[in-house]
């Protein structure tokens, strides 16, 4: 059996190893000698680009369960984590500890799970070569044995192409179809009974004002955002805003008047016409504030090249980071004028998301957690969000500048529709 368990590691390592710009590193831990047939295993992979990179971590039980796990590692090149799934990730200067989750901390005898983090880097981006794994039923007590990765350099072959560092998300649709019907209706059609119902079209050129007021949650840049006369997705005005990398660039406008009369299941549609393609790194673009989550905001955005939600409190996506979650949201396409519809349900705790119309898998929060989709969200329990304002603008949490044009804005407690 021993002979099998050290057996088995190259081959975990040829198996694990992607892609261009890939490199791993596996250990056993702890102990390199025999003793480590019987401990845990943890492979470390990396695709990577120019300043960023996702890194993929497998955790392998030995040949007895484990019952909780951490994994520490120590970046050596200043990288930098952003995000991360499937665990809970810390960084403390170059030191990072990742723990499991209530949901996979139990391994059985050989079992493997993954977890992921993103992050930025600099010029170069070695893997890290001290990789531990503690854990109950990760047996022994020696110090962890880093099996250098083999023939994959580990120095930063970066690949070339911003479109080869969204490979996590290889089954997505490279385009969306750009489904929106041209308006053919006034300003903005089919919302009238809504709470809100605003194309824009009142608003004098320059600030927003009235029914709309710009605000800087909690420091101000570069961005700006202004009422345009020359794009519309209907009538002759919209929202622009020109946002800026970084999170005090943020901006926001959102509707003045008072939304609580929508109640606990709030429906939003917008439009939305946007410059440059979601970048690898989070953004958000529409917030909420959650009156149940301490203030905290709930945001529409990005990441990965695709749509997703994000819950600041603990920083929970949906869908979850990982590849195949990726895959199951849809990015934003870029200078067309695409029809965005939300639901949020206060008082059953989901969500769900229609682009142009169709409900996006990815982007829907059922109450039942689901791996790849909902189950890092519903780790929480008892989510019930209690909303109360709506603002639509950008706001970077690193790289990620991007010029958008917004229209014909509703918000209600039924479906609106495109
Ligand atoms: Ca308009």
């Amino acid at each position: 059996m021993r002979i099998s368990a050290r057996r088995r590691l190259p081959a975990a390592i040829a198996a694990v190893a992607v892609g261009i710009g890939a490199a791993t590193v596996a250990v056993l831990a702890p102990g390199s000698d025999a003793s480590a047939a019987s401990g845990c295993q943890v492979a470390y992979r990396v695709n990577q680009w120019s300043g960023g990179f996702v890194a993929y971590v497998d955790v392998t039980a030995g040949t007895s369960p484990v019952h909780g796990w951490t994994v520490t590692w120590t970046y050596s090149a200043g990288q930098q984590i952003t995000s991360s799934w499937s665990a809970q990730v810390s960084q403390s200067g170059s030191a990072v500890t990742a723990t499991s989750m209530s949901y996979n901390a139990d391994l059985a005898a050989g079992a493997t799970t993954e977890f992921g983090v993103q992050g930025t880097s600099g010029a170069s981006n070695p893997v890290p070569t001290d990789l531990a794994v503690t854990g109950s039923g990760c047996a022994g007590t020696g110090t962890p044995s880093t099996t250098p990765s083999p023939s994959r350099s580990a120095s930063p072959s970066p690949t070339p192409s911003r479109s080869a560092s969204v490979s996590p998300t290889p089954s997505r649709s490279p385009s969306p179809s750009p489904t929106v019907t041209p308006p053919t209706s006034p300003p903005p059609a089919g919302c009238g009974s809504a709470t809100v119902c605003d194309g824009f079209e009142n608003q004098a050129a320059g600030t927003p004002s009235g029914d709309w007021a710009i605000s800087y949650p909690n420091c101000s840049g570069s961005s700006t955002a202004t009422i345009d006369t020359t794009t519309a997705h209907s009538g002759g005005k919209s929202l622009r805003v020109n946002g800026a990398a970084g999170y005090c660039n943020h901006i926001f406008v959102g509707p003045t008047r008072s939304l609580t009369g929508i109640g606990p299941v709030w429906y939003a549609r917008f439009y939305v016409r946007h410059t440059t393609a979601l970048p690898a790194a989070h953004v958000a673009f529409a917030a909420m504030r959650d009156a149940a989550d301490g203030g905290n905001d709930l945001r529409m955005g990005g990441q990965n090249g695709a749509l997703q939600w994000n819950r600041q409190s603990d920083d929970a996506t949906l869908p979850e980071q990982s590849p195949t979650g990726v895959s199951l949201s849809v990015p934003l396409p870029t200078n067309q004028w695409t029809c965005v519809e939300f639901m949020v349900n206060g008082t059953a705790g989901t969500m769900q998301t229609w682009v142009n119309g169709t409900d996006v898998a990815g982007l829907h929060e059922d109450g039942t957690p689901t791996q790849d989709v909902d189950r890092q969200w519903l780790s929480r329990a008892n989510w019930r969000p209690q909303l109360t304002d709506f603002r639509l603008g950008w706001e970077a949490y690193g790289d990620g500048a991007d010029t958008l044009w917004y229209d014909d804005v509703a918000l209600g407690a039924t479906r609106i529709g495109c």
